[in-house]
């Protein structure tokens, strides 16, 4: 685990920053379906990183659990799974150094808090965590609703509304839930269909007026039902051996580079400069196009001209990647960012 350390600038009440520090994430197996489809030199360089943060960074999240926690407990077996870990939570402040019954009692409950509020007879299982092995290892994977009359996944993310449009978000939604049908069908539960549903939390009357008149893509509503492609069973099950094979080498000390997809890469230009000048006169998308423009017009201009590369941006490394200043990759792609 990324060693975090947690700063409260703001001098928040102590309540409030132990519940910002709260980490919600159910971890059962050797790697998670979020750290899955991660690259793995992210997941590994996770593991190393010192680095410091405060509570308020962290309030998005936040809000992001207590949607969770209040849809899992408004059904019948998250409320019966709140209810474990409150007499979990009794037998543990109950545990004396002498005699470990309540600390062990306490354990068992947490351990098995998953099968005994499990209703087979129940409509939607709804924050349970699958377990499947796979190429030696356990995957993971903690499903937000699976109704098992239609045979459909949902997965509710609290989000901005740029990720309606955004195609990188429909890309890693494709790939979880896939992987999430995976873990259903090799637990028995059959899928036939997969959807998100995101919260955006910047979604506003005005902006959705505001868009429409002109014609641009907003969603209509602060909720929305994305439908996401099913893949084939075998298909999906290549893609997670692939991953976890990736992995197992990344934890050998054998890490792959990131690629330009998982970078969320900009494609490279090379751009047609006159000696001496600051500006583009073209951009190409390939070298050879460019010097081709330069042997057939470099005659019109007064300054010789010559082809600059010009790597495109990688918006994932430079905005979103939590070990962009550990990562050596990043440094040998943009060497300025970092000096
Ligand atoms: S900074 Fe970029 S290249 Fe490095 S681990 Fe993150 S995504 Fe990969």
């Amino acid at each position: 685990m990324s060693n975090v350390k947690f700063t409260n600038k703001l001098n928040l009440p102590e309540p409030l920053v132990n519940a910002l520090q709260y980490d919600s994430h159910r971890m059962m197996g050797h790697v998670s379906v979020t750290q899955l489809i991660e690259p793995p030199r992210i997941r590994v360089l996770k593991k190393f990183i010192e680095k410091e943060e405060d509570v308020t960074d962290r309030m998005w999240m936040l809000w992001g659990s207590a949607i969770h926690n209040i849809l899992e407990k408004s059904n019948m077996s998250g409320k019966n799974k709140d209810a474990i870990r409150t007499v979990a939570n009794l037998f543990k402040s109950k545990s004396q150094a002498q005699d470990d019954t309540y600390d062990r009692v306490a354990n068992y409950l947490k351990s098995e808090e998953e099968k005994l509020v499990f209703d087979p007879n129940e409509r939607y299982i709804i924050e349970k965590t699958f377990v499947a092995p796979i190429e030696g290892w356990d995957l993971c994977g903690t499903v937000d609703l699976y109704d098992k009359e239609k045979q459909i996944i949902q997965d509710w993310k609290l989000c901005k509304t740029y990720k309606w449009t955004s195609a990188e978000s429909r890309k890693q939604w494709i790939k979880q839930l896939n992987v999430y049908a995976w873990l259903l069908e090799k637990n028995g539960f059959p899928v036939k269909g997969l959807q998100i549903v995101p919260f955006f939390r910047d979604w506003t009357a005005l902006t959705h007026k505001y868009k429409s008149q002109r014609g641009q893509d907003y969603p209509d509503t602060e909720v929305a039902i994305i439908d996401i492609p099913l893949k084939p069973l075998d298909q999906i099950e290549a893609y997670v051996k692939s991953c976890i094979k990736d992995h197992q080498r990344a934890e050998d000390g054998e890490v792959r580079d990131c690629t330009g997809e998982e970078r969320w890469a900009e494609a490279d230009v090379y751009a047609v400069m006159v000696e001496g000048g600051s500006r583009a006169k073209f951009k190409f998308a390939t070298y050879e196009q460019a010097q081709n423009y330069i042997e057939e017009f470099g005659y019109k201009f007064v300054k010789p001209l010559y082809v600059q590369h010009r790597p495109g941006k990688s918006k994932r490394c430079e905005e979103y990647c939590p070990v962009f200043e550990q990562c050596p990759q990043i440094k040998k792609i943009v060497p300025t960012i970092l000096d």
